[in-house]
């Protein structure tokens, strides 16, 4: 028999997993009769039935994916907007089947979404165009989540996948996920990483591909982008379980702590059962994010506290909100600016307004009084007279609540790169967030693709981030590195030869990394990071740093 071919895709979530395949159908058509003569009537009860569902979902995986969670809210309100019904009314009342006035009603809202001149709502239409599948599968009778029948942990295939899909499943259910369409950023891969689940997407024609190879199973390697079939006698002999490779992760290898970087409850558990040392960088901006309003004191401490329980006795680096530029709050908008990634973002944004800042710092002190591994790091800051300020809110909370937490900041301008020992007094610890720092480093927008002398081991940007390390050595800083440099093996070993304390990384990159370390030793790295940092281009350093 010939090799089944391996199909490629993107690398969205690192780590290798193999298991059962679940291949998720798509909607079968042509629409049966029933369906297709819904009346105005059947649909908007479908749409309140599918809104219901929605909610119910969402509510009960607030915990474990709060960002998809919200999402899921969103587009209950989507399902019910009057809007959306009175425009299948009228494709229905000129004599379409209910499923093309559906499709028609929502794919012209998911239009007009897409050319407004506002990025928020126009990522807001793929959420449409779901609502409208969600709409059609709810009048064949089937559940919102097409996991639905999941029986045993499988290697989720399908075209694409959605929140309603990904979050119905029970935890530990789904070993890897392999989908046709979506990027590096989609909802899937950023689910995935969270998780700490293998996954590949935009491998275009695996569902031929696995029918072509009658494949029962798969081994998914989210590092390489790779997918292979198996068949029902190699599955027995595959070591099968997401995250296997990551429990048998020695820690004590590695020669700084490796922490984690998450961005819900749910990351965080999943980083404590790794036994990684410590959350580097708890995004509190997923609490923000696609939801009508921002979230009160109450429901942001009740997060703080679980995620530091969860941690304890290591600490979890709770990062103040970091809003602005390409994460927009639809309560917040933020006009006149003709350039956001140059404008009011990050702590510049949260120490102009009240209403979000002071509810986060009210959440924080009550909190840190406790949990003492609280620690609170703040974005974006470019002068000390910011981070004045922000300690003064913070030892003012802190005396009335009993304890003011080991306060930091994240190194991401080149400006405050460099002078770290200006904030003396001021900071207890800095993190170098690589990915915006090497944004304006070199004037590259960060969610396009660039050659690698644009990245990270550009050898300008690489000399930057050693003198931030040196910066806040000189002055006794501790320096931690949470952009995704510290999750690359070769990041990891230049980061640790410069001298670094920590390293906060996705939890699927850890087991990569700590392999890298421990094979080079603390020597090699240092050795490594002085000829990277002598290396005439970027593919000299990378290729002495592999
Ligand atoms: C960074 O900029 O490197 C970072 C970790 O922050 P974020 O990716 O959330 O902007
Ligand atoms: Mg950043």
């Amino acid at each position: 028999m010939p090799e089944p071919e391996a199909i490629r895709g993107l690398s969205a979530s690192p780590g290798r997993a193999s298991g059962p395949l679940f291949t998720v159908e798509e909607e079968p058509q042509p629409w049966s009769p029933d369906v297709e003569a819904a009346t105005s009537e059947a649909v908007a009860a479908v749409a309140e039935r599918v809104a219901r569902q929605l909610e119910d979902l969402a509510g009960d995986r607030r915990d474990r994916a709060p960002d998809a969670a919200a999402i899921l809210e969103a587009q209950a309100l989507m399902a019910r907007d009057p809007a959306l019904q009175a425009a299948v009314d009228e494709s229905l009342a000129a004599g379409r089947g209910a499923p093309a006035a559906i499709a028609e009603a929502t794919e012209s809202y998911a239009t007009r979404l897409e050319q407004t001149e506002d990025a928020y709502l126009a990522a807001r239409a793929a959420d449409v165009r779901e609502v409208g599948r969600l709409l059609l599968a709810g009048l064949t009778g089937r559940p919102p989540s097409r996991l639905a029948g999941l029986a045993e942990p499988s290697v989720v295939l399908a075209r694409e996948l959605t929140p309603a899909d990904t979050l119905a499943a029970e935890p530990g259910s789904i070993v890897a996920f392999v989908t046709e369409s979506g990027g590096t950023t989609s909802h899937v891969a950023i689910v995935a990483r969270e998780l700490g689940i293998p996954a590949v997407v935009g491998a275009a024609g695996a569902l031929a591909a696995a029918r072509r190879a009658a494949a029962t199973g798969a081994l998914v390697d989210g590092t390489a982008g790779t997918v292979s079939w198996l068949g029902p006698e190699e599955l027995l002999k595959e070591d099968s379980g997401a995250g296997r490779e990551l429990v048998a992760l020695d820690l004590d290898a590695a020669p700084v702590p490796i922490m984690a970087n998450a961005g819900s409850v749910a990351a965080v558990r999943a980083a404590a059962d790794l036994r990684l040392q410590g959350v580097g960088l708890f995004r509190t901006e997923f609490l923000f994010l696609s939801r009508p309003d921002p979230p009160g004191e109450e429901e942001q401490a009740e997060t703080y506290e679980v995620a530091c329980a969860l941690m304890a006795p290591y600490p979890v680096v709770v990062r103040t909100l970091d809003a602005g530029s390409d994460k927009r709050l639809p309560y917040l908008p933020v006009a006149g600016e003709p350039n956001p990634a140059l404008g009011r973002r990050g702590v510049r944004l949260w120490l102009a307004n009240e209403g979000l800042r002071d509810p986060q710092v009210r959440a924080l002190a009550r909190t840190a009084a406790g949990h003492e591994n609280l620690w609170v790091m703040v974005p974006m800051v470019g002068a000390s007279e910011e981070m004045r300020e922000v300690r003064d809110l913070f030892e003012d909370a802190g005396r009335r609540r009993g304890r003011t937490p080991p306060l930091g900041m994240m190194v991401e301008l080149p400006a405050t790169a460099v002078a770290l020992d200006r904030f003396g007094g001021l900071i207890d610890f800095v993190s170098i967030g690589t990915n915006d720092l090497v944004q304006y480093a070199l004037g590259a927008d960060r969610e396009l693709e660039w050659p690698p002398y644009l990245s990270e081991f550009n050898p300008g940007a690489l000399r930057l981030i050693a003198e931030a390390v040196r910066s806040a050595h000189r002055v006794d800083v501790k320096v931690g590195v949470c952009g995704e440099l510290a999750g690359r093996p070769e990041g990891a070993v230049f980061l640790v030869g410069l001298g670094v304390d920590s390293l906060s990384l996705g939890a699927a990159s850890a087991g990569p990394v700590v392999r890298a370390l421990s094979r080079t030793g603390v020597e090699g790295c240092r050795e490594a990071a002085r000829a990277a940092l002598e290396a005439g281009s970027a593919e000299e350093a990378l290729a002495l740093l592999s």
